[in-house]
């Protein structure tokens, strides 16, 4: 991981969409800080294309889409994305699952929260589940003290085990039925809302991340970026970004931002 601060002047003047994580990628243990959301807005005014890219729940992304200043929000690792299209005063929703499927899907993920909760002591269902449409959210760090990282691996097996995928972020453990992650959701947004093909993809969006539920997005973005904090999972990650920013979580966001903005003259 490079040095954010080396990414070549050429490549941040070539970023028109900035995708980035939520969870400890903007938001500071659990805080939404001014000056991370400053950084959001400021690269939205500026005319980047902004699309938070998350596993927070539906219910957090009809808010996100909604009110804050991004152009679509791609949550629940992949389930979907949400567009508000302001002048329209319309929410525009993509599924990968058909509703059929989700309610099928929401039995069989019923059947490994019960074994989950029965198995691993100390993990909880995630707070925000009641909210959620897709996936479930089991909870190692958030609401509840950290678990060991061997308890965090039994979770993850479980889900396996069923034949769901699974994937763990800074918090949770996210698990769903369904072959979709964070990357294949945000091709689906990019190329139906924006009219990016995967080569114009590639060429011009820069993803910011800061665990393991961000890997798939890392491998496939040359610009992908890590906050500090990534270092942390770094041992558990075959895809490493391609850069590391100097500061933490928000910080780290705010720096990417600051970056882009004075390479664009902003
Ligand atoms: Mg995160």
């Amino acid at each position: 991981m490079t040095p954010l601060s080396q990414l070549p002047l050429e490549a941040a003047r070539s970023v028109r969409v900035v995708l980035t994580d939520i969870d400890d990628t903007v938001t500071t243990e659990g805080i939404l800080t001014a000056k991370a959301y400053g950084a959001l807005e400021q690269l939205h005014r500026a005319g980047f294309i902004v699309i938070p890219v998350t596993g927070r729940p539906a219910g957090w992304c009809d808010h996100i889409a909604r009110m804050w200043p991004v152009d679509a929000v791609v949550g629940e690792n992949g389930a979907f994305y949400f567009r508000y299209d302001r002048e329209r005063k319309t929410m525009e929703q993509r599924f990968w699952a058909i509703p059929e499927e989700l309610k099928q899907n929401r039995m069989r993920l019923d059947a490994v929260e019960r074994e989950v909760l029965a198995t691993v002591p100390g993990c909880a269902l995630a707070s925000d589940q009641a909210y959620r449409l897709a996936d479930l959210a089991i909870d190692f760090c958030e609401d509840v003290p950290a678990l060991p990282e061997a308890e965090v691996d039994r979770i993850v097996s479980i889900f396996e085990k069923a034949g769901a995928q699974a994937k763990v972020s800074s918090i949770h453990v996210n698990g769903w039925f369904g072959d979709y992650n964070k990357l294949s959701m945000a091709k689906t947004l990019l190329a139906d809302v924006f009219g990016l093909d995967w080569e114009q993809a590639r060429k011009t969006v820069v993803y910011a991340g800061d665990s393991p539920n961000d890997e798939p997005m890392f491998e496939a973005f040359p610009m992908s970026i890590g906050v500090a904090n990534i270092q942390a999972f770094a041992h558990r990650l075959k895809h490493k970004p391609a850069y590391i920013a100097n500061g933490h979580s928000g910080d780290g966001f705010a720096e990417l931002a600051g970056l882009l903005l004075r390479a664009r003259g902003a």
